[in-house]
């Protein structure tokens, strides 16, 4: 994923070049500019597409193939087959009024994204089945936190299920692999990224509060926790965990927030809140961790404060060592 946003973004900075006459060098200027002006919010892809689109520079957009989905698309277009489907969940929004989203993965010979519905076109989800073919117009396409693509479906958008005559003959299955790299070779840029090393150091979950409401930090201030949106509350723990990762090429600080330290530590929530009290019980879970080899997944960012590049994982697994041998020998 992340190899073929770096050739969307040449892509883009082509087509730009070639219509409106910039130079390459104007060109990342002005992505440059808009990211400082949407304060990083948005891919540098996100903001090439803006930058096209106020140029009046035209991307082929129309393909109608999934390869051709960029971030920051406003109209897109695509006819794909249905290959998993995902539960549909209510929520209720700040003001009190209910909301509802759902998803599913799509396919076509080019590639895979997942489908998000919103509000009413969540019902539609429904009607499908593996294999269903689906036609989707006018959606918008975003990057999500976690480097993948995906095509939001909301009240202006269309969502047709099996259109008379349209068939979808291959699918490509969901490339949800991230790139191997090794810990000397990652760098900021790296949205989904996976690494592979043993546990050299694990320390003490670091717990904070949070709204019960909205989960937002809080802090306390004269006695009192007090939520902006929610008033004075009694806060959650939530918690975030840290472990260094030495794959014999470098060193990597990855950080697990809440539900993948549980998942790292094979604890419930329950038991991650008592050692909040009892830190001492948590000193040989470090002991059993160190020598551990571990595979992550995750977004690597900058901790500007240690100025260092640090993984914020999205998936840990622990090694399985037929495996990276079978790694070793095909490289
Ligand atoms: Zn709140």
């Amino acid at each position: 994923m992340n190899f073929l946003l770096q050739q969307d973004l040449q892509y883009i900075v082509g087509k730009i070049k070639e219509q409106a006459g910039l130079s390459e060098a104007e060109i990342h200027s002005k992505i440059n500019e808009k990211l400082t002006q949407l304060s990083g919010l948005i891919s540098k892809e996100g903001a090439a597409n803006i930058i096209a689109n106020e140029l009046g520079v035209k991307l082929i957009t129309n393909s109608g193939k999934i390869k051709d989905v960029l971030p920051g698309m406003r109209s897109v277009e695509l006819l794909g087959k249905v290959t998993s489907i995902y539960k549909v969940t209510e929520f209720s929004r700040h003001d009190g009024t209910a909301g509802k989203v759902g998803s599913f993965m799509v396919g076509d010979e080019t590639g895979s994204t997942r489908v998000v519905c919103w509000g009413g076109q969540a019902d539609v989800i429904k009607e499908l089945s593996e294999g269903t073919v689906v036609r989707i117009k006018g959606a918008l396409a975003k990057q999500n936190d976690r480097g993948f693509l995906e095509v939001h479906v909301n009240e202006r958008a269309k969502l047709l299920v099996n259109p008379k005559g349209e068939k979808v003959e291959e699918v490509v299955s969901r490339s949800s692999s991230a790139e191997r790299k090794k810990l000397n070779e990652i760098t900021e840029q790296d949205a989904r990224v996976e690494v592979f090393g043993t546990i050299r150091q694990a320390f003490n979950p670091v717990y904070f509060e949070v709204c019960p409401k909205c989960s937002k930090r809080i802090r306390e201030a004269e006695g009192v926790y007090k939520c902006a949106e929610h008033g004075n509350v009694t806060p959650e723990f939530r918690y975030v965990m840290n472990v260094y990762l030495d794959d014999g090429h470098g060193t990597l600080r990855v950080v697990l927030f809440h539900e993948q330290s549980q998942r790292l530590l094979k604890k419930t929530n329950e038991e991650m809140q008592e050692y909040r009290s009892n830190p001492a019980g948590f000193e040989q879970i470090k002991t059993d961790l160190l020598g551990e080899q571990y595979k992550f997944v995750g977004k690597v960012k900058r901790n500007d404060v240690m100025d260092r590049l640090e993984l914020v994982a999205y998936e840990s697994q622990i090694g399985d060592p037929k495996e990276e041998l079978a790694k070793l020998q095909s490289n």
